[in-house]
């Protein structure tokens, strides 16, 4: 980013859904894609009288998160009404949390070309989702149906510091932290389903006569991927060093407030549509139908101990142990740990980490993407795996027959040498037999025979080929060469 006239500052907003069964208030049901209004009960409906209560495993998860992520667990917390109309939100207010968050003041390294870097954690907070406004296709465009399925659902709202200094830098927090939230089964993140939402928050630092001038704060919306966030702060920082050289504006300055953006992913630009709401807009007060909460040390002990290893560890951890590449070691964490597991089982079970993670990455990874599956249901177990490593390797059965028999294996089942022996990749090595063989295969090419007798030594290559074909491939070609020779010789 060295060749910009300015510097992007970056700060993001990260909502993510907690993996529970049910909502974080009441007993209604998260999954994904139920009929519309289906999950639904008096509580997450808003309707008089309905009184929530706090869903511990949201709790739970949320503490599980914040810790990974180096945050202050506080020991009292409490649950604030944000105040305001939408279609979709029945109550008319949000569940969130304000001045007393569970957690804050952590942090979150990231890699990046020069190296790894610290981003500060501000803050993690629990709130309860809002419901889904659907826009009817060939409607009047007038109506819009509401879906209240998602109302209530658990979310951990996740606020870095604007310590992020470049779109890359923005993706790549985005990227480790995904990977610590899956490894954790806190959430699925799936930004399709909406499990994952992100807020970029962007200025830009530009040299100037008095020294430097920060923009006004944009927060840019509507990002779908991280695609979209790479590319919408790309655009947002540019248009703002636009604006500047033309206004001038300043954060800071009279009548200037923070505004909020839209990403339109097709026409690739930012929309600035509105000056975004100050927390006093919201009129927050305590909610009055949740007790607070007050988490002591032997809560916090508990979750932690649930922790496991985290993947920046765990990175390390397989590149010293297996002699891996970083990039190699990438690959394989970035698939969560239940892969890395079966990693560390193949590894073990073949005795060869480096053919182990070849079968990984390559055979084993383009089954599970063909198949839009788990490791968890990979048909075969790892030690199966390693047996087929082990058997090419003492059959010498080269890298293409090896596949053959792995992908027999996984369509059909089998162990490799069950399925080695049915595929008659079982080596020749019985000299009789090869003889044998080449013999049979001369009677039938009798004319190359006549022609490698005149001189023409190219005409061998049709009789060796007609022996490889009938042993397979299985036999050793300096083997056949040899025997070949001595017979046309004798011929
Ligand atoms: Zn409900």
């Amino acid at each position: 980013m060295a060749d910009l006239p300015y510097r992007i500052v970056i700060g993001l907003e990260v909502h993510v859904q907690l993996l529970t069964q049910t909502k974080l208030f009441c007993g209604c049901s998260t999954r994904f894609g139920q009929p519309p209004n289906s999950a639904t009960c008096p509580v997450c409906l808003g309707l008089p009288g309905a009184l929530p209560v706090m869903n511990r495993r949201a709790f739970d998860l949320a503490v599980k998160a914040a810790l990974a992520l180096n945050c202050r667990i506080a020991s009292f917390t409490k649950w604030d009404r944000k105040n305001y109309y939408y279609p979709d939100l029945p109550k008319n207010y949000q569940i969130s949390q304000y001045d007393l968050p569970f957690s804050s003041d952590g942090h979150l390294d990231i890699q990046t070309p020069e190296g790894t870097k610290r981003i500060g954690i501000i803050r993690a907070h629990l709130e309860e989702d809002a419901g889904k406004l659907l826009h009817e296709e060939g409607g009047s465009g007038k109506d819009s149906l509401v879906d209240l399925n998602r109302t209530g659902t658990p979310l951990l709202e996740i606020v870095s510091q604007p310590e992020l200094s470049a779109p890359e830098e923005a993706k790549a927090y985005l990227e480790e932290l995904r990977l610590l939230l899956k490894a954790l089964e806190i959430s699925d993140c799936e930004m399709q389903e909406g499990s994952l939402r992100c807020d970029a928050n962007v200025n830009i630092h530009v040299p100037h006569a008095d020294g430097v001038a920060a923009t006004p704060i944009v927060e840019v919306k509507n990002l779908n991927s991280f695609r979209a966030v790479e590319r919408a702060i790309k655009f947002e920082a540019n248009r703002q060093y636009g604006q500047f050289q033309s206004d001038g504006k300043k954060l800071g300055d009279r009548g200037v407030s923070k505004a909020t953006a839209g990403w339109d992913d097709v026409r690739g630009v930012t929309v600035v549509q509105r000056r975004k709401e100050e927390a006093s807009d919201y009129r927050y007060f305590p909610d009055p139908d949740l007790v607070p909460i007050e988490v002591d040390s032997a809560w916090i002990a508990e979750v932690r101990a649930l922790l496991g290893e985290l993947p920046a560890a765990q990175r390390t951890r397989l590149q010293s142990q297996y002699a891996l590449s970083a990039y190699d070691t990438e690959v394989i964490t970035r698939q969560g740990r239940p892969f890395v597991a079966y990693f560390e089982e193949l590894a073990r079970g073949c005795g060869d980490a480096a053919e182990a993670k070849n079968w990984l990455t390559n055979e084993i990874l383009q089954t599970l993407n063909d198949r839009k599956s788990d490791v968890r249901a990979f048909p075969q177990p790892a030690d199966a795996i390693a047996e087929l490593i082990r058997e090419a390797k003492a059959t010498g059965l080269n890298k293409q027959r090896a596949r053959d028999v792995y992908a027999h294996m996984v369509s059909e089942g089998g162990t490799a040498k069950e399925v080695i022996k049915k595929l008659g990749f079982t080596p020749v090595t019985d000299e009789g037999q090869l003889r044998d063989i080449v013999r049979r295969a001369m009677a039938a090419n009798a004319k190359a025979v006549t022609d490698f007798k005149n001189g023409k030594v190219k005409a061998a290559d049709a009789i060796k080929g007609a022996v490889m074909r009938e042993t397979k491939g299985m036999a050793r070609t300096e083997m056949v060469q040899q025997i070949l020779l001595e017979e046309l010789q004798r011929a």
